[in-house]
C-alpha cells in the first residue's frame, strides 16, 4: 500500500501573520509539504517550510510556483540546507528572463542575505521546469500556466493512481477557470486560491487571486473529489475563516479552508 499524502505547513496569502486570532488557521505563507513513499516534496517554500522537519530517508525536492515573496521566503531557513551535501532539487519556471537559480539569487544573497542557497551545506541543484511531464520518481509531475501577475505554475501530482492539484496565486476568468477545471478533471484533491471573498474581490481585480465562490465553481467542473481552499488574506482571523468554512462546507460537503498541521491522506 502506498502512502501519499499532504501537510499543510502554511496557508496564509501575501504577508506572514501572527497573533492570537490566527492560531487555527496559522500565520505562515504558502507551503504544502507532499509525502510519496520515499519523495518529500514541498509545494512552494513560504515561511512555512521553516517548521519542515524532513525525514533523513526521503529525496527532497520543492517546486516552485513562482517567485512572489510570500512563495520563497522561508527557503533561507529551510533545516535541510544546512545538511551536508543532501541532495535537493528545486524547481520553478523561468519568467522574466530569469533562470529559477538567477531569481532566486536575485533577492537571497548579500545585502538582503547572507549567503546565496548554493552556497549553502546541501548538494543544492536547480532546475528550470520543462513543459512536458515529468517524474520525480514515481510521481508524476504536470504544470500549467496561471493567470497571475509575472505568471505562476499550476501543479498537478499523480502518484499510485491518486492525484492532487495545487492552483495557487490563481485568478479566475471564464477562460482560465475553463482550462484550470480540464487540467484538473477527476482530480481527488484541488488546492484553490480562496483569498477574497466576492465583495473584495470587486476591489482586487487584477490582483491575481480567486473566490470561495469560484473554486467551488471549477471543483465541480473537474469532479475533484476534495476542494481545499488556501491563501488565506493576512486580514482573515480564525472566526472569520470558521464562518468561510461553515457557509460553504453547507454548499458543498467536500470543501475545507486550510488549517495549520492539517493532513491529508490520498
Ligand atoms: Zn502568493
Ligand atoms: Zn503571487
Amino acid at each position: 500500500m502506498s502512502n501519499f499524502s499532504l501537510t499543510v505547513l502554511g496557508a496564509r496569502g501575501s504577508m506572514p501573520i501572527d497573533g492570537k486570532n490566527f492560531v487555527r488557521y496559522g500565520g505562515s505563507t504558502s507551503c504544502y509539504k507532499i509525502l510519496a513513499d520515499d519523495e518529500e516534496i514541498y509545494l512552494d517554500a513560504g515561511s512555512g517550510i521553516v517548521s519542515a522537519n524532513p525525514s533523513p530517508k526521503t529525496r527532497i525536492t520543492i517546486l516552485l510556483s513562482h517567485m512572489h515573496l510570500d512563495h520563497i521566503i522561508g527557503l533561507p531557513f529551510f533545516v535541510a540546507l544546512g545538511q551536508k551535501n543532501r541532495p535537493i532539487d528545486i524547481y520553478a519556471k523561468e519568467r522574466s528572463g530569469l533562470s529559477s537559480q538567477d531569481a532566486l539569487d536575485r533577492l537571497i544573497s548579500p545585502p538582503f542575505w547572507p549567503l546565496k542557497i548554493g552556497a549553502y551545506p546541501a548538494n543544492v541543484n536547480f532546475h528550470d521546469l520543462p513543459q512536458e511531464i515529468f517524474k520525480i520518481g514515481e510521481v508524476s509531475i504536470e504544470t500549467m500556466d496561471g493567470k497571475h501577475p509575472q505568471g505562476s505554475t499550476i501543479f498537478r501530482l499523480t502518484f499510485g493512481g491518486k492525484s492532487l492539484v495545487y492552483a495557487t496565486d490563481f485568478e479566475h476568468t471564464s477562460k482560465s477557470c475553463e482550462k484550470l477545471a480540464n487540467f484538473a478533471r477527476d482530480c481527488d484533491l484541488l488546492l484553490y486560491d480562496a483569498q477574497y471573498t466576492e465583495d473584495e474581490y470587486k476591489k482586487f481585480r487584477g490582483y491575481g487571486h480567486s473566490t470561495p465562490d469560484e473554486g467551488l465553481k471549477v471543483a465541480e467542473l473537474a469532479d475533484a473529489k476534495k476542494i481545499l481552499f488556501i491563501h488565506h488574506s493576512p486580514c482573515r482571523n480564525d472566526d472569520e475563516l470558521d464562518d468561510l468554512e461553515r457557509k460553504f462546507s453547507a454548499r458543498n460537503k467536500n470543501v475545507t479552508f486550510a488549517k495549520i498541521g492539517d493532513e491529508i491522506f490520498l
